[in-house]
């Protein structure tokens, strides 16, 4: 173990109320997810509170240690492994906060699982739409920044299209929250001084300049259900009413959209406001049967 990551733990030890578990068990139980990779981590802290991801994060960034922010570990691609403190937020960051029945949106905090999310809303009428096939372990902060989708996507879009707001941790430990602007407030915002107004005063620059904007719209893939790269084409106004996403555009400057996606590289998200759909009061399921292949791909609707 290196001097700076004896040194790290030692300090996030003494400031942090969750486990921090350095044993080989924990080690290998979070070396892997649903990928083919297996790396083991640092160590696995299991935060109890924000303060405790706080501590993390702004330790880690006076170590220099990597972190990785974890909920279910059902990534595909190796997402959720890596030489890194693991921080588990499904053990006890996992609540809903706030539900408004009329505005049709919820307060959560990143560990709850979707599925139990969805039962929770059930009462109000309510649903988060997206539907990732592992909904019963996956939960919202992997869900987000994965930006998933699942079998309904063309009726619901992408998870990116229903992040409202996101309460998250800058890379130096500032607690932010990133949500839509109107201009004379995103002017405000990048008058700020530090990272958090740095990061305004660099991507309010880049999406303004009208080559970035045409580079942005031409290099963004005509398809809307997709989930790689940054969502800059969410931070760019649409051109001839044409989005590249699905869901109804909403012109304000919202930097969640593109920590949506971002696999916990933009920071930490540490509470999440999710727009919410009707509960459906009746579903069906209708198989249709074709001869072949060709026959059944031709019958999708092309999206030009
Ligand atoms: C059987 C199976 C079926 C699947 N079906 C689908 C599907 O239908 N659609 C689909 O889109 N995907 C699918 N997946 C892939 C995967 O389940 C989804 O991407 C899921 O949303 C990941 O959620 P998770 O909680 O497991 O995230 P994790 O794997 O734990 O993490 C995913 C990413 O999110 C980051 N992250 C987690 N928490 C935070 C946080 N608090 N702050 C910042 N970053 C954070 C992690 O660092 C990581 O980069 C499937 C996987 C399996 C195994």
């Amino acid at each position: 173990m290196s001097e700076a990551l004896f040194d790290f733990l030692n300090e996030l030890a003494k400031r942090t109320s969750g486990a921090l578990r350095t044993d080989e068990y924990s080690r290998i139980l979070y070396s892997t997810d649903a990928s083919i990779y297996q790396v083991k981590p640092h160590a696995v802290l299991l935060p109890q509170t924000v303060d405790d991801v706080q501590a993390a994060v702004e330790l880690a960034a006076k170590h220099r240690v990597p972190l990785l922010p974890r909920t279910g570990g059902s990534s595909l691609a190796g997402q959720a492994v890596n030489r890194a403190l693991v921080m588990d937020f499904t053990r006890h960051l996992d609540q809903v906060l706030e539900v408004n029945q009329e505005e049709m949106w919820v307060r959560v905090q990143p560990g709850i699982v979707l599925d139990a999310l969805n039962i929770y809303l059930r009462q109000h009428g309510l649903l988060f739409g997206p539907d990732p096939a592992s909904s019963n372990r996956a939960a919202m902060g992997g869900i987000v920044s994965n930006n998933s989708t699942g079998s309904h996507s063309i009726m619901y879009g992408m998870t990116a299209d229903h992040v409202l707001e996101m309460e998250l941790l800058l890379a130096d430990g500032t607690l932010t929250r990133f949500g839509p602007l109107e201009s004379a407030a995103l002017l405000q915002q990048t008058q700020k001084s530090g990272l958090e107004g740095d990061i305004y005063r660099q991507m309010h620059a880049l999406t303004q300049d009208a080559a970035n904007q045409e580079t942005i719209r031409s290099g963004t893939p005509r398809h809307w259900r997709r989930c790689g790269g940054y969502n800059l084409d969410r931070l760019v106004p649409v051109t001839n009413g044409r989005p590249t996403y699905r869901w109804p555009y909403d012109e304000r400057f919202n930097l969640a959209k593109m920590v949506c996606g971002a696999e916990g590289g933009l920071g930490v998200i540490t509470e999440l406001k999710l727009n919410l759909v009707p509960l459906p009061k009746k579903t069906a399921l209708a198989i249709v049967h074709f001869n072949s292949l060709p026959e059944a791909l031709t019958a999708v609707p092309p999206h030009a």
